[in-house]
């Protein structure tokens, strides 16, 4: 049986296994996921972000996958945390950012350009060589840097503010967009915030996820609006399943939303589909029919 202590302290985790404790599936893994970069088993999937105003395409976030020959798709929540203890995240996220940037050119050069987001973790944002990958990647890929989106979350930033402010600084020196993932379920301060080179604050999705049925959710979701707007940053909301969230998110002025009423997250290839049949819809799933239903 296994035993895997999970204590979280300023955002990383650590595991610690029980001396008796050994999880041969959980250490082959471990193993595994070195391999996997290696074999190409991870792989990016795609979901779509609209505008709530127009309900115009404006990005994608890119979310890993890895197909694993023996356990099938598995989740990032189970490799993530493994990928920042063992060390396999500084070489994950480059991998990344290389398949998101390639992805990104395709677009470009189908005349269909996107904006993407990528996640970074807790680990890479210690990494002051991180800028530099950063600007060799979009170099190699010949991607605008205003193309490529980082989110990063706020007890991410909160390890080693100082360094975790010199890195992000740098990335957006590049031009690159850099979004508060999660917000609204950490602690940075506003003071913190302010002088973060932030454009956007991405609310966390437990809120979003219960605003119907709780009035304080609703009510912290819309004052995330007004703070982020009065701090002159784009609000996106993720986690949205129904027209009723579309419409109240879009009452709320909340500029984009992401969730699975539009898309789940895709490979390129279904997210293409997606893309083109709804190009073809003569109106679109607009807000305005959405709060009509
Ligand atoms: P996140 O960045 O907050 O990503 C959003 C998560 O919400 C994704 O889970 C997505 O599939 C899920 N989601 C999207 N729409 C809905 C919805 O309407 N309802 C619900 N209930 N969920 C929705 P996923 O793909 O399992 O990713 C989980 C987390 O793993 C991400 O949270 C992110 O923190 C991390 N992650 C994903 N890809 C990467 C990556 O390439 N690098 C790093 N460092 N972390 C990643
Ligand atoms: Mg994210
Ligand atoms: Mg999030
Ligand atoms: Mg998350």
């Amino acid at each position: 049986a296994m035993y895997v202590a999970k204590t979280q302290s300023l955002g990383v985790f650590v595991y610690t296994c029980a001396v008796d404790g050994h999880s041969p599936q959980r250490l082959a893994l471990f193993g595994d996921l070195r391999r996997a970069l290696d074999l190409g088993e991870l792989e990016l999937h795609y979901q779509p972000q609209i505008s709530t105003a127009t309900g115009a395409l404006v990005g994608v976030e890119a979310l890993v996958r890895w197909q694993h020959p023996a356990r099938g798709l598995v989740f990032p929540d189970e490799f993530i945390p493994m990928a920042e203890h063992t060390g396999v995240i500084g070489p994950l996220t480059r991998y990344v950012l290389g398949a998101a940037l390639a992805q990104a050119r395709r677009w470009l050069d189908a005349r269909q350009a996107l904006l993407v987001s990528v996640n970074l973790s807790a680990r890479n944002l210690l990494d002051e060589s991180l800028p530099g990958q950063v600007a060799d990647l979009l170099a190699v890929h010949g991607v605008p840097a205003e193309l490529l989106q980082l989110e990063v979350t706020e007890s991410a930033i909160m390890i080693e503010p100082a360094r975790a402010q010199r890195v992000l600084t740098a990335l957006a020196g590049l031009g690159v967009r850099l979004s508060i993932d999660d917000f609204g379920a950490g602690y940075t301060s506003l003071s913190q915030l302010k002088t973060l080179p932030v454009s956007e604050l991405k609310i966390d999705r437990s809120f979003v996820l219960t605003m119907a049925t709780s009035p304080s959710d609703a009510l912290i979701v819309r004052s995330i609006v007004d703070l982020g707007h009065n701090l002159g940053l784009s609000i996106v909301a993720e986690g949205v399943e129904t027209a009723a969230a579309l419409a109240t998110l879009t009452g709320f002025g909340c500029d984009t939303a992401q969730g699975y009423l539009l898309s789940r997250p895709v490979p390129a290839g279904a997210f293409d589909l997606w893309r083109a049949e709804r190009q073809l819809l003569p109106t679109q799933a607009s807000p305005a029919s959405a709060r009509s239903r």
